[in-house]
C-alpha cells in the first residue's frame, strides 16, 4: 500500500500474474478500480477494507483487463476509451485524449497510448502522482504490438516518458523477471539496469510485486524508453539508426526472446 497525496493505492494480483490497482479516498470515501482481470481477489480486497467501488477504468479490450467488470460494476461508473467502446463492456462514459476528469476526486488526464492495441488508452492522476499504464509501458518493458506498429508505441512510450519523474507507474503484469533478463541481454554494461536486476530478483524470491515503479527509474534501465539515448544506441551498435528504428529493433528481439 501506497499512500500519496489524498488518496490510497493498493495493488490486487489476478490471475497468474496481472495487476488491477485501487483507488481509494478516505475523505470521500470514493474507491476506483482500474482494470478489471477477475472479480473475486478484487471483491475480497474490497469487502476487507469496507470499500465501495465508485468507478471502474478500463485500458483496453483484452480479456484480462475486463472479464471481472460484470460482477463489480454494481453501481460504479465504467470508464474506457470511446474508440474501443464497440469491444469493451458498456461504459457510463467514453472518453479521448486530453479528457480530464475526477476520480476520486482526483484529476485524472487520458492519454492515448496505442501500440498494444490500437485504442489502449492510460490514466494519469498528477496531483497523486500515479499513471495507469498497463500493457503500454510496463515494469522494464512495454506491451507486445498486436495492432499498432513500433512507431505508434514509440510515440506512445514518449508521452509517457515526459510525465514528472517521480511518478509512479502502475502497470498490468508481473513480467518484470524475464524483462530484466532481455534488457541485460541489450544493455549489459547499464549500472542502473545490474543494481535493479538485483533488487527485483530480491523482490521475487520472496514473492513481492515489483508493481508499480517509478518513472524515474523506467527512464534509466527500461530499453524500450532509450531508443533514442545514444549510449544505449551504441550499446546495439545503432548509433546512427532513428529511434524508431532502434526500438523496433529491440521489440522484435523481445518477441523471439
Ligand atoms: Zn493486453
Ligand atoms: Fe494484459
Amino acid at each position: 500500500m501506497t499512500n500519496t497525496s489524498a488518496v490510497e493505492l493498493v495493488v490486487v494480483p489476478c490471475l497468474r500474474d496481472n495487476y488491477a490497482f485501487l483507488v481509494h479516498n478516505s475523505k470521500t470515501q470514493q474507491t476506483a478500480l482500474i482494470d478489471a482481470p477477475e472479480a473475486a481477489p478484487i471483491q475480497a480486497e474490497l469487502d476487507a477494507r469496507g470499500w465501495t467501488l465508485t468507478d471502474i477504468l478500463i485500458t483496453h479490450h483484452h480479456n484480462d483487463h475486463i472479464d471481472g467488470v460484470a460482477a463489480l460494476r454494481g453501481n460504479a461508473r465504467v470508464i474506457g476509451g470511446k474508440a474501443d467502446a464497440r469491444r469493451l463492456p458498456d461504459l457510463d462514459l467514453a472518453v479521448t485524449e486530453g479528457d480530464e476528469i475526477a476520480v476520486c476526486d482526483q484529476r485524472t488526464h487520458i492519454l492515448d497510448v496505442s501500440g498494444h492495441t490500437i485504442g489502449h488508452i492510460a490514466y494519469h492522476m498528477p496531483d497523486a502522482g500515479l499513471v495507469f499504464t498497463a500493457d503500454s509501458l510496463m515494469a522494464l518493458g512495454c506491451g507486445r504490438l498486436f495492432e499498432g506498429t513500433p512507431a505508434q508505441m514509440w510515440d506512445s512510450l514518449q508521452k509517457l516518458r515526459a510525465l514528472p519523474d517521480d511518478t509512479l507507474v502502475c502497470s498490468g503484469h508481473e513480467y518484470t523477471e524475464s524483462n530484466a533478463r532481455f534488457a541485460v541481454s541489450l544493455d549489459p554494461d547499464n549500472p542502473d539496469l545490474i543494481s535493479r536486476t538485483k533488487r527485483i530478483d530480491a523482490a521475487r524470491a520472496v514473492g513481492k510485486p515489483t508493481v508499480p515503479s517509478t518513472l524515474t527509474e523506467e527512464k534509466r534501465t527500461n530499453p524500450f524508453l532509450r531508443a533514442d539515448v545514444p549510449e544505449f544506441k551504441a550499446a546495439l551498435g545503432m548509433n546512427d539508426a532513428s529511434a524508431v528504428d532502434v526500438f523496433a529493433f529491440a521489440r522484435s528481439r523481445k518477441d523471439k526472446f
